[in-house]
């Protein structure tokens, strides 16, 4: 039987999860090409940092690759001689997630030598339907593929430097991760407040970075953080089917004056069950949640390592700030920079030096920045959800083209998949994802094969 060729767009986290999953399932029936611009599978942008400062978000318990294994990157950790003392510990550096995605995708190439994979380092610009296939086009040459595999992670956010004569533009960082080579007492405005402006926080600090650090927030809120969650229950079924009777229902459940551990542990026992409530929603009351509940929910959900909250904890009385309103624009003078920032009608001027956009990713895909999103938009080959996050998919993770139809040989995951799923952007849902399409891809190639083989004999 001949191999069938599946390319996977990304060579991020959720790329290795899949290619293992695979392996589990695939045997001689698959060639998988990855195809990424990092060249460092599985490490992407969250666990491609250095900075052992810069931790994970998730206690490593819930970490596991492997839905099989819960405990495995628990094992990992204590096979490399790092072993929590507390629950507090658990939040292990990100670089070590990322050392042990290569260390588990190098085993699982050499426990399964039958499945064919290749890693290709380029970035994807396009992709043309072929017959039941596709023609990849990336900038070292095109790939012909029966099955392509969108995993490329989170958008940028929006670029701000563009819109500024290039004197000024220098002062601005785009990309959040780039870590500008910045004069340690400058005075530092990072536009967002949310996981990334926190990152690029301790990034700074981590350098000796003893200027002024000012987040930016519309809400003036930043992230909780992690406390160790009292066991709870889910709400009772059947769930409310629209954001405001959800919050009632939680109100409800959690009491007025809530402990952190307590609802934190509710939270974490809903969980499991985001994806099927925010399907229940309306496609207005998506858009009503997204509007009015998503700040509120993301501080909630996306909370902090017990040492980065504590870490900014201490920052905030010392060159932390947090301000809230809205960048209007910036113009040369001060130290550099001026920020005037708009809040409640009033308009504040604040001097710096430097700014960093971390206002998180953009999940529109009509308004991407990224070029393959956007020629797979132009091409209707795919459609932005319905609430305007992610790409349209169906509930088998296939992208609906620009009428609507699912496209079996074109299939999307984690964030490119949240529009659907909601829930779908961390490890613990991303593992269970890529199991579920693993199956989906070989019976996918078996409906292939069998096609095939009828279409051989007549
Ligand atoms: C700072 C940060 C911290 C996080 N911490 C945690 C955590 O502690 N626990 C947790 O569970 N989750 C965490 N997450 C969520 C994280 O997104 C997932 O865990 C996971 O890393 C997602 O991996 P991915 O492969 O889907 O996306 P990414 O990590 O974004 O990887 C996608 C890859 O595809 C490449 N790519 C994109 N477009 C193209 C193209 N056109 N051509 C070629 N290559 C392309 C990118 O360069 C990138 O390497 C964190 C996320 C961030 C940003």
């Amino acid at each position: 039987m001949s191999r069938r060729t599946l390319v996977v767009c990304g060579d991020g986290a959720s790329a290795v999860l899949l290619v293992c999953a695979l392996a589990r399932q695939a045997g001689q029936a698959l060639s998988v090409i990855v195809i990424g611009e990092k060249g460092e599978p599985g490490r992407g942008i969250a666990y491609s940092t250095a900075n052992p400062a810069h931790l994970l978000n998730v206690p490593a318990g819930r970490m596991s690759a492997n839905i099989n294994r819960p405990d495995q990157f628990v094992r990992w950790l204590a096979e490399h001689g790092i072993v929590a003392a507390s629950w507090e510990q658990s939040f292990v550096s990100r670089a070590h997630y990322g050392a042990y995605l290569s260390d588990l995708l190098d085993a699982t190439l050499k426990s399964n030598p039958d499945l064919a994979v290749r890693f290709v380092r380029g970035r994807i610009k396009s992709l043309m339907r072929k017959n039941l296939g596709w023609v990849v086009a990336h900038d070292g040459g095109t790939i012909d593929a029966d099955l392509v595999v969108l995993a490329t992670g989170n958008d940028r956010p929006p670029p701000i430097a563009p819109h500024y004569p290039r004197a000024l533009a220098s002062r601005i960082t785009d990309d959040p991760w780039s870590e500008p080579d910045l004069a340690p007492d400058c005075d530092v405005l990072l536009l967002g407040a949310g996981l990334t402006a926190i990152d690029a926080a301790i990034g700074l600090h981590s350098r000796g970075h003893a200027g002024n650090i000012y987040f930016l927030s519309r809400h003036g809120l930043l992230p909780r953080s992690h406390v160790e969650p009292a066991a709870a229950l889910p709400l009772d079924r059947p769930f409310p089917a629209s954001p405001r009777g959800l919050l009632r229902a939680m109100r409800a459940k959690l009491g007025p004056s809530v402990p952190a551990a307590h609802w934190q542990g509710f939270m974490d026992a809903m969980r499991p069950h985001w994806p099927q409530i925010w399907q229940s929603f309306s496609v207005a009351e998506k858009k009503r949640f997204l509007r009015h509940a998503a700040t509120l929910w993301n501080v909630h959900r996306h909370r902090l390592a017990p040492a980065v909250g504590a870490f900014l904890a201490q920052g905030l009385s010392r060159n932390l700030h947090l301000l809230k309103g809205r960048l209007r624009h910036l113009e040369a003078g001060g130290s550099g920079l001026i920020a005037t920032i708009d809040h409640g009608g009033r308009a504040t001027r604040l001097s710096i030096g430097h700014v960093i956009n971390c206002t998180g990713p953009n999940a529109n895909p009509d308004r991407t920045h990224d070029g393959l999103i956007e020629n797979l938009v132009a091409s209707r080959l795919a459609r932005a959800g319905e609430a305007g996050i992610g790409l349209d998919v169906d509930r088998r993770n296939r992208v609906l083209d620009k009428s609507g139809t699912a496209q079996p040989s074109l299939l999307a995951m984690a964030a490119l998949t949240r529009g659907h799923w909601w829930e779908i952007t961390a490890i613990p849902e991303i593992a269970q994802q890529a199991q579920i399409m693993s199956g989906a891809i070989m019976e996918y190639l078996g409906i292939l094969t069998a096609a095939a083989r009828i279409n051989r004999r007549h």
